[in-house]
């Protein structure tokens, strides 16, 4: 996928959330994010319109029609482009309440209908109740889309799903804090992090150096290495339940299973109908058994509410209490009946109150549907942008004098793109034998070099065999040269080995020595290094 960086978004500081004094400054800041929208989609009006010649691979010229196709972002990103509220989806018009679910069945949104909504609203000259409660059902915020007005294009089909906003950052986040909650109550937290820290290495996945809790900040990398380990650590955690814990445990382990289960074949390069029907039935069961965890989904407003319920509890008990005969047996048993009933209705209130309606929930219902119009999912992902970042915006930074630093990593940006375009173009010029100046022709031959080879992965010896004694055997095995072993064994000896334990340089001695005593030459194993980014 190629990156190209048009333009540097204006980045409003963070107003308060409640503050009517501030409407004014957040309509000037929607207002002027449109303005530089308006700018950069500029070219594409026309030519959408009326398309435009260009040059195709088979040397043909082709009249075509460049269209806006898709918008990678994570949600905050895509909610202020699409002119949405923080809890609403920028496909369907789910209700707020109904983003925990995991229906999808929603009316897909049409922006086309809520422009022209707004068109009639404005020419009433006042934004009248009705109206207002519109938006506010709908989710929308007025005349904040930035895609408004875009022909040929399908607003709801622009945000694509990404994995590492959604899934890494988003659900794996939330569920990792929900397990914590679930490992204290029952008393699991040391299993878990022992069988964490006790992770064996293995090609392509990372141990993690540190213990679960002492890490403070996840990175996307380290999400997806959880999800890889997760299930394994939380199945040991929960080994040998009592009676009580059968049930939770078996629920939170099923719970944890499809989330993995859905990520995992989320990753998939193609699909079937069979493997699109696996992830919606492991999102099904995610959502039947995420209720084992919504009571470590407890806001602060249901706990203030918990609270206040317990005190008042305790205040009339204490009345009733009074005339209770003062045995020991009796009291006893009356505390724990009480114990009881207030956990009974501490559990109550927060099944009431708790849910997991947030957004990233619902946003994975989207997936399947995706899949079937659009491809496979890893094919668009925010990872991409971000790694951009080091080159078109990172190195730009360090070059510029940070006064005023947009201006000149746009223009650091623009000039290296510009010179790469051109080498490309003389390039091509070269290999038609067109009439070039001496001196770029030679500079060109300086700096274009023709594509190295791909490397050569050569087979590798894994643990003791049989067949191959000696290091001469290695060469045979290997289908490698004698004399390139023990040149690359001279090599090693004289670069990395202490003075008193160095090998004979002699070929007939090196070839005739065991292979065990190379065991501890380190080769590194490139065939295993993870393809994607
Ligand atoms: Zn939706």
């Amino acid at each position: 996928m190629a990156v190209l960086l048009l333009a540097l978004l204006p980045l409003p500081p963070k107003l308060p959330k409640s503050s009517a004094a501030d409407k004014l400054q957040r309509q000037i800041n929607a207002n002027t994010l449109r303005g530089v929208f308006e700018l950069i989609f500029e070219p594409l009006k026309d030519t959408t319109l009326e398309g435009v010649p260009i040059d195709c691979a088979d040397g043909k010229i082709r009249r075509c029609f460049p269209i806006l196709s898709g918008w990678i972002a994570d949600h905050m990103e895509n909610a202020t482009l699409h002119g949405i509220k923080s809890n609403a989806c920028p496909k369907c018009e789910v209700p707020p309440e109904e983003l925990g679910t995991g229906a999808n069945r929603h009316r897909a949104r049409d922006y086309a209908r809520y422009e022209r909504y707004e068109r009639e609203n404005l020419s009433l000259d006042s934004e009248s109740d009705d109206a207002c409660d519109t938006y506010e059902t709908l989710g929308i915020k007025t005349g904040q889309n930035v895609f408004q007005g875009l022909e040929r294009v399908s607003t709801p089909d622009l945000h694509m799903p990404d994995l590492l906003d959604t899934i890494y950052l988003g659900l794996f986040k939330h569920m990792m804090d929900w397990i914590q909650g679930f490992l204290k109550k029952h008393s699991r937290q040391q299993a878990f992090n022992d069988a964490w820290k006790a992770l064996p290495p293995y090609p392509g996945f990372f141990v993690p150096k540190k213990a679960y809790r002492e890490v403070t900040q996840w990175q996307g990398k380290e999400m997806r290495n959880l999800g890889r380990c997760l299930l394994g650590v939380l199945a040991v955690a929960l080994r040998q339940p009592d009676n009580s814990q059968i049930h939770p445990f078996k629920r939170a382990l099923t719970c944890v299973r499809s989330l993995c289960d859905f990520t995992m074949m989320a990753q998939y390069r193609s699909h079937t109908a069979e493997t699109i029907q696996y992830m919606e039935d492991y999102t099904e069961r995610f959502h039947e058994t995420k209720d084992i965890f919504l009571e470590f989904r407890v806001s602060k407003r249901t706990q203030a509410k918990a609270d206040e319920l317990r005190r008042e509890l305790r205040r009339q008990r204490t009345l009733v209490n009074q005339s209770v005969a003062k045995l020991t047996r009796k009291r006893r048993w009356i505390q724990e009946q009480d114990r009881e009933q207030e956990n009974d209705q501490r559990m109550d209130l927060i099944n009431a109150e708790s849910h997991c309606n947030f957004v990233k929930m619902h946003l994975i219902s989207h997936f399947g549907d995706h899949i079937y119009q659009f491809g496979n999912i890893p094919m668009f992902s925010t990872e991409y942008g971000e790694l951009a970042h080091k080159e078109q915006i990172k190195d730009g930074y360090r070059r510029s004098n940070k006064n005023n630093p947009a201006r000149q990593i746009l223009s650091s940006y623009g000039l290296q793109h510009a010179i790469r375009m051109r080498l490309l173009k003389l390039e091509f010029l070269r290999r038609a034998r067109a009439d070039l100046p001496a001196e770029v022709v030679e500079h060109l031959e300086e700096t274009l070099t023709a594509p190295s080879a791909p490397p050569v992965y050569r087979r590798m010896l894994k643990g003791h065999r049989d067949d191959v004694p000696e290091v001469a055997d290695i060469g045979r095995a290997l289908k490698v040269s004698p004399e390139t072993i023990c040149r690359e064994l001279i090599r090693y000896s004289r670069l990395s080995l202490p003075l008193g334990r160095r090998l004979l340089e002699h070929p007939a001695i090196l070839r005739s020595l065991p292979v065990e005593l190379l065991t501890q030459l380190k080769i590194a194993v490139l065939a295993f290094q993870e393809v994607d980014v």
